[in-house]
């Protein structure tokens, strides 16, 4: 016997009520979303691996670690996506979108892959809901944005949420601060974590995600970029934090707020829920304003945010919905009364019924009834050699009918 294979590590099988509740998010986020002007967009499951080595960051630890990159029969290297924004940005261009009114508002609920340790609420593939605004610098599009995914996880009862915000200037203030950040490290190089220690030339700025107390302490009393935003950067996060101050969205302005991929300007933000465990970040996101041209597009910025959709089902309130129900059931005695049972069966779905036929050759009608029982069949129709009976579930009431008036019999009575 050959071993039964398993799932990849850190995947998961989305079933039954996983699945209804998967539908369940998607819907909503439809309903928020759509409502302020975004519109569906789904991208390839891969790209070509440069488009997220120029976009998310060479020194980034999605690009550097994290990726599932692999050369087709072609000889092309491609990547399964591991973040949706540099895929929406690439269309954005290919698509001409920039000849269309600004800012165009693009969502998606799509599939992502990285390479990552799986443990709770951290998947290896897993899902993501995902709003991207792109062509306006308006702090009112980060403001939005903000309170956009604020209000889909209120609708999906997101429990425990605390905000946190902050800004990471452009990128010139960046690249001063940068040298700033690299001197503090260097001064206290030897309390630094070795991958920290490691990555400082290439990527100062991750010592901020670092767990490792040492690190932790050098960073408290590092200089901080909030700090040195120019005065262009501080106007444009004061009408960010006014707006939602206006709209009474609560935040906290964490410095120590660095986000993962290099395209980010400016807003930075991120959802976390105290429901979680150490994976607390439930969403997250930021404004991007050189992303596009990064990607060899005209200067166009941009504004965005993806949450985790696992995430979100593990914090937030049961989505199951009742399963649909099933109005029909046909049951039937004999082989030979298989075709009039499948006639019928399709017949009643095409009038609009939910309908299924017997398909195990349970026994008749007492296996079958049970079964129809099981499902919650409103109604059975019974196929026999005596003819048809319908049979209603709920009172045990049953007919003698013409096969002919069933599907407009269950339709009214239903
Ligand atoms: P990021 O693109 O890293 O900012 O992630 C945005 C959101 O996606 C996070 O807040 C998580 O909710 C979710 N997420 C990111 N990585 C994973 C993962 N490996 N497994 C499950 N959810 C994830």
């Amino acid at each position: 016997m050959s071993e039964r294979l398993k799932a990849p590590r850190g995947t998961r099988d989305v079933l039954g009520e996983q699945a209804a509740a998967y539908a369940e998010v998607e819907q909503r986020a439809r309903g928020v979303l759509e409502a302020a002007g975004y519109e569906r967009i789904e991208t390839p499951a891969f790209e070509a691996t440069e488009l997220f080595a120029r976009g998310v960051g060479p020194a980034t630890d999605v690009v550097e670690k994290e990726m599932y990159t692999f050369e087709d029969a072609g000889g092309r290297s491609l990547t399964l996506r591991p973040e949706g924004t540099a895929p929406v940005c690439r269309a954005y261009l290919e698509h001409g979108m920039s000849r269309r009114p600004q800012p165009v508002k693009l969502w998606y609920m799509s599939s992502f892959f990285r390479f990552e340790r799986a443990q709770a609420g951290r998947y290896r593939q897993f899902w993501q809901v995902g709003a991207e605004a792109i062509g306006s610098d308006d702090p009112a599009v980060d403001a939005e944005s903000i309170l956009l995914l604020a209000e889909l996880f209120d609708t999906l009862g997101v429990r425990g949420l605390r905000l946190r915000l902050s800004s990471l200037g452009t990128p010139r203030t960046r690249a001063l601060y940068r040298e700033q950040l690299i001197e503090h490290l260097n001064r206290h190089a030897e309390q630094l974590s070795t991958e920290v220690r490691e990555r400082m030339q290439r990527n100062p700025l991750r010592a901020f995600d670092s767990d490792h107390a040492g690190t932790r302490a050098v960073i408290a009393t590092a200089p901080k970029l909030l700090d040195a935003l120019d005065s262009a950067d501080r106007e444009h996060f004061t009408a960010v934090r006014e707006l939602l101050d206006d709209a009474s969205l609560a935040y906290e302005v964490d410095p120590m707020l660095v986000r993962g991929l290099d395209y980010y300007t400016r807003t930075v933000f991120e959802f976390e829920s105290a429901e979680l465990g150490a994976q607390r970040g439930v969403g997250g996101g930021g404004r991007y304003d050189g992303l596009i041209e990064q990607l060899a597009g005209p200067p166009t910025p941009g504004c965005g945010w993806a949450a985790g959709v696992e995430r979100i089902l593990l914090a937030g309130e049961p989505l199951a919905r009742a399963g649909a129900p099933v109005d029909l059931y046909v049951g039937f005695d004999a082989p030979q009364r298989r075709r009039v049972a499948f006639a019928l069966a399709t017949q009643a779905r095409q009038a609009g019924l939910h309908a299924q036929l017997e398909l195990a050759g349970r026994s008749f009608p007492k296996g079958q009834l049970k079964h129809a029982d099981r499902l919650g069949a409103r109604f059975v129709a019974l196929l026999g050699a005596d003819g048809v009976a319908l049979r209603q579930m709920d009172t045990g009431e049953q007919t003698e009918t013409a096969s002919e008036g069933l599907i407009a019999q269950v339709l009214r009575r239903r």
